[in-house]
Order: structure tokens, then C-alpha cells, then sequence
């Protein structure tokens, strides 16, 4: 590609609503544009990376065995009323009526459109075990959109669904997804984890995340290198083994809230540390919704402001951490590294902390939960107990250490909650009906170009992993391309590498070196070729890799074998 054919759309500008890098950078580098919050325009050079998360993702999933379908993004509420989570979904299923008053839904996942197939496509078990896969457009209507395409409301998803027989068949396509995934994140280049993930609204019993590892990730993980133990924190704290568990208090309902507030907005709000802060909570109480803030241990806790949130806040005061554990009726340290959960409803506040940090349960129920618009018993919170840095992994392995990643991948063993509802069933070998059981496995296609920005950027501008680049190499001819004796040589190289099967942009605007040089960097190409005259009486040319400190001086012929 020539720029003059491929123009870049290079601005200096960044938006006002872009607060993390990647979104930052994605719009300076003319990635994507922002049609409406949380709805964005992929540009062609944005595109070419997210084609190739599409390519390596398929490629790897075809080696599977998965197959390849296109599903439909309008799905019926039929099927979802099957299922009851036309209910239970809340807002941020996109609901619609068609101009004969029946209601649809744009698909934010396919269970129910791949569970109607399966039930209509599959007869026999001679036909399983079978994973279907797409790749394909979803719709959530997020509470709070934001960074981009990292949580936008349209996005692209690889959803896979596998159909089987019985539980060790499913494992084992499970397994296989787990080394797929692993093999997708390897290819990509990115520096990830597998954890132990709750299983949230999509349910099912046994779950993975692969979480990317980056500062600006919205959830917690903890993982050790001498263990094999990895989970996401709001799981680790379920997993955990327990402490000391002090007298129960009484019935609320505790919801795990991730996206709706951060940890900036919150700690800034209660003016503690931010990086004391493990994450936000909201905490349903008998009345109304509640915000709190989790906390390390080891904390000073300052006298605590809460003044500001209009509707759900009263003032709350505490002065000492001693106060709030005695309002709480739990020694300090009773569960180890204890934490801290400061809800905001002043009247309420002592007895939710203290459910809230013991995980005391009464004859009550007591529920923790995903998103708060999403109402789902999950466990118990029973075994609920933080999990702090340097904690001893559950197998006593190694000491876990707490990072920060973007959730890119979620695996499920989903059982049969979705074919039981549907009654998805097949004739077993003894001629009988079965119900099938189902896996799930997704990847967030889009999201995954944000994560591999927030993994590599630097003040300059985005560092892609080769494998998503989207052009390895940028040939940059200096004064101002136009000598003939310039051109040939460069045309020439241009064709080799081409020819080599390298993807070639070449800057053949009549722009100064600089210019040049700081777009193919905000662009984040990882090889930079640039050839003057000087290079020119000498056959070589100054090459300079895109994190390299110094250039170096490569043979024209010598190029191609170089920058394979
Ligand atoms: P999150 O916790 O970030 O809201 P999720 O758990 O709701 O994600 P899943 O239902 O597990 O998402 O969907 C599979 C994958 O789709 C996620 O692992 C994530 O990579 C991606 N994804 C989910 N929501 C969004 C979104 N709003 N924008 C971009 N990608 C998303
Ligand atoms: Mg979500
Ligand atoms: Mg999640
Ligand atoms: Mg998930």
C-alpha cells in the first residue's frame, strides 16, 4: 500500500471523553471514529488489525474443529422468552418491535438463536460432540460505554457453542478450547492469564477469563507463577480458604458492579488512595442500591466523606478503622488480611460493612451477584473473604500476586440450562431422547485491539505485536521522494518485500522525514525503513525498529532476509 492510495487519518486532537490510552490512541491514529456513545466507524487502517484477531482467532478455532455459522443479529423474543431471560436480561438487552408489534432483541449473545438451531439440526448422537462458531456483531446496551471499543455498545464477538452427550465430552472440548484460546492469545503477541472466573449471567458451573494484563484493566486478577492457580478476585475471594467468621447481620443482597463506577471515581469520592482500592461494589440493600469501595488490609482510613451522590447518599463519618470494626462487631484481623466495604447509606452502613467484609450469613439469604441490572443468584456470600497481594495460593504453591486485566476471553461449561429450557434433545445410542449439554466459549474481537494498545503503546504512539500490525514494514524515502534515482531504488524495495509477502507501507507523500516518522510511529509500525541519498551511493538503507533506541544500516540486499 502507498499512502497516497491508503491516506491516513492521523489527528493531533484527542477527545475529550477518551481517559485510557488506547482509546486515546485509536482515534489519534485513525483507527476508529465515534458515530454515537459507545458505536464506532472501524477506518481501513483499524480495520486491517481488527481482520486480523478475526483471522488468527478463525484459523485456530477451524484447527479445533469448530464450524464456522452466521448467525442473525435481530433474534425473536420467542426464544428468549424460552429461556426466561427475556425477563431477567434488563436494560442492556436491546429490545425493538417490528412494525407488526412483535417484540425482538438485538442478539448480545447467542444462546437461545445456536440452542433452536441445535435442536432442529441435530438428530442423532453419532452428530456430537459439534461446536459451532461466528463471528459476528453484538449488541449491549451498556450502562456506561466507555474507553472506546474496550466497552462499546455494537462490538465484534467470537461466540462458540459445543453440543454434547455427556459431561466428559464436554470437558474435553472444553480443555481443547482452553489450549485454543491459549494458542489465540499467544499468536496475538499479548502478555495474558487464564483465571477461574465466575460464571455471571451466562451461567453454568465451571468458567475461565482470559484477561490481558494491563494497568488500565477494569477487574482484578490474582495468579502466582509457581502455581497454577489463577482467578479473577471476585472469584478468589469465593475460593479462598476461609478465616474467622464473626456473627452474622443481616439480609441484603451484594452485586458485583465492575463497569459501573471505577475505583478512580469512587476512592476520589471517599478520598482514599486509589491504589489501596481492589474494586467497587454495589451493594443492594432492602431499599436502595448502595455504592462500596473495597480496600486492602493494610489502609489508613481516614475519616470518610460520602456527600456527593445524589438520591442514594446521606452523609457518613467514620473516624478510625477501630470504629468501624467495632460497628461491625468482628475483631480487626479476624479473616486474615481483612477488607473493608464502606457503603454510603449512613443508616445502614455498620451492618452491611459488617456482612459485607465477614461474609456472615444469617437465616436470611444472602446472594453475591453480577451487574446490578442483572438480577441472578449466585453463591452464596458465605465464603466471601478478600484476597490480598502475597496471600498463599489455594493449592500452597506460591504467594499470589494481584494485577490488573482486560477481560478478552470467557470460557463456560454452560450444562443444560439452555437445552433443558429449549428442550434441545437427541436420541441417545439406546435409541432414547437426551437432553444435549452445552460449552460456550467467547472472544472479544474488537476489545482485543484496545487491549493489545493498552499492552503497547508509549508516548509516541501505539507498539503493536507483529502479528496484528497493520503493516509490518514502513518504507520512508526522504527529500521529499523525488529524485528518479530515489524512486527506482525505493519502488524496488517496495516490490521485494511484497513480493516477500511482507506488508508494505509506503510513505510516498511529499512530506518532511519528520512528519513521516512521528505518523508511522503514532501508527505503531513495527519496522521503519528509510532511504536517502546518502544510502543511496552506499546500497544501503537506515532501519530502525519500532521500540529500538538507535537506527542501523541494513544492505539493500540483505533487507528482505533481515526483516523476516
Ligand atoms: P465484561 O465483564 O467486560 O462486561 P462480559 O463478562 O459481560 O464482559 P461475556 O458475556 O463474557 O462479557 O462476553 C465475551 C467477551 O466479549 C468478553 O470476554 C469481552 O471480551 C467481550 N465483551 C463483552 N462486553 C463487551 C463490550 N461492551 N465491548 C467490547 N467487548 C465486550
Ligand atoms: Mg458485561
Ligand atoms: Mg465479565
Ligand atoms: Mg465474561
Amino acid at each position: 500500500m502507498r499512502t497516497s492510495q491508503f491516506p491516513l487519518s492521523t489527528v493531533k486532537e484527542t477527545p475529550a471523553d477518551a481517559e485510557i490510552a488506547s482509546h486515546k490512541l485509536m482515534i489519534r491514529a485513525g483507527l476508529i471514529r465515534k458515530l454515537a456513545a459507545g458505536i464506532y466507524t472501524w477506518l481501513p487502517l483499524g480495520l486491517r488489525v481488527l481482520r486480523k484477531v478475526e483471522q488468527i482467532t478463525r484459523e485456530e478455532m477451524n484447527k479445533a474443529g469448530a464450524l464456522e455459522v452466521l448467525m442473525p443479529a435481530l433474534q425473536p423474543a420467542e426464544l428468549w422468552q424460552e429461556t426466561g431471560r427475556w425477563e431477567k436480561y434488563g436494560p442492556e438487552l436491546a429490545r425493538m418491535k417490528d412494525r407488526h408489534d412483535r417484540d425482538f432483541c438485538l442478539g448480545p449473545t447467542h444462546e437461545e438463536i445456536i440452542t433452536d438451531l441445535a435442536r432442529n439440526e441435530l438428530k442423532s448422537y453419532k452428530q456430537l460432540p459439534i461446536t459451532y462458531y461466528q463471528i459476528q456483531t453484538k449488541f449491549r446496551d451498556e450502562i456506561r460505554p466507555r474507553f472506546g471499543v474496550m466497552r462499546s455498545r455494537e462490538f465484534v464477538m467470537k461466540d462458540a457453542y459445543s453440543f454434547h452427550l455427556d459431561q466428559a465430552s464436554l470437558q474435553q472440548t472444553y480443555d481443547v478450547m482452553y489450549q485454543t484460546y491459549t494458542n489465540i492469545f499467544n499468536r496475538f503477541g499479548l502478555k495474558f492469564r487464564a483465571v477461574i472466573a465466575d460464571s455471571g449471567a451466562i451461567g453454568g458451573a465451571v468458567s475461565h477469563e482470559f484477561h490481558v494484563l494491563a494497568d488500565s484493566g477494569e477487574d482484578a486478577i490474582a495468579f502466582s507463577d509457581s502455581s497454577d492457580y489463577a482467578a479473577n478476585v471476585e472469584k478468589a475471594e469465593a475460593l479462598a480458604p476461609g478465616g474467622e467468621r464473626p456473627s452474622p447481620a443481616q439480609t441484603m443482597t451484594l452485586v458485583d458492579t465492575p463497569n459501573q463506577h471505577s475505583i478512580e471515581e469512587v476512592s476520589q469520592f471517599f478520598q482514599v488512595d486509589a491504589t489501596r482500592c481492589l474494586k467497587t461494589l454495589i451493594v443492594r440493600g432492602e431499599n436502595a442500591p448502595l455504592i462500596a469501595l473495597l480496600l486492602r488490609g493494610d489502609h489508613e482510613l481516614n475519616p470518610i466523606k460520602a456527600e456527593k451522590i445524589p438520591g442514594v447518599l446521606s452523609p457518613l463519618q467514620f473516624a478510625s478503622d477501630e470504629e468501624i470494626v467495632a460497628a461491625c462487631g468482628c475483631k480487626p484481623g479476624s479473616l486474615g488480611p481483612i477488607g473493608l466495604a464502606m457503603p454510603i447509606i449512613a443508616d445502614r452502613s455498620a451492618a452491611i460493612m459488617s456482612d459485607f467484609i465477614c461474609g456472615a450469613n444469617q437465616e436470611g439469604k444472602h446472594y453475591s451477584g453480577v451487574n446490578w441490572e442483572r438480577d441472578l443468584p449466585l453463591p452464596e456470600i458465605n465464603d466471601l473473604r478478600m484476597v490480598v497481594e502475597g496471600d498463599l495460593s489455594p493449592d500452597g504453591k506460591g504467594q499470589l500476586t494481584i494485577a490488573r486485566g482486560i477481560e478478552v476471553g470467557h470460557i463456560f461449561q454452560l450444562g443444560n440450562k439452555y437445552s433443558e429450557a429449549m428442550n434441545a434433545s437427541i436420541v441417545n445410542e439406546a435409541g432414547k431422547n437426551q437432553i444435549m449439554i452445552m460449552g460456550c466459549y467467547g472472544i472479544g474481537i474488537s476489545r482485543v485491539v484496545a487491549a493489545a494498545i493498552e499492552q503497547g503503546h508509549d508516548e509516541r504512539g501505539i507498539i503493536w505485536p507483529n502479528e496484528l500490525a497493520p503493516f509490518q514494514v514502513a518504507i520512508c524515502p526522504m527529500n521529499m521522494y523525488k529524485s528518479d534515482r530515489l524512486i527506482d531504488t525505493v519502488e524496488k524495495i517496495y516490490t521485494d518485500l511484497l513480493d516477500a509477502g511482507i506488508e508494505v507501507l509506503l510513505d510516498d507523500r511529499k512530506v518532511r522525514a519528520g512528519f513521516m516518522f512521528s505518523d508511522m510511529e503514532l501508527i505503531g509500525i513495527p519496522h521503519r525503513i528509510v532511504i536517502g541519498d546518502r544510502g543511496l551511493d552506499s546500497g544501503t538503507v537506515e532501519y530502525q525498529g519500532r521500540t529500538d533506541k538507535e537506527s542501523q544500516e541494513v544492505p539493500f540486499a540483505e533487507l528482505v532476509d533481515f526483516i523476516k
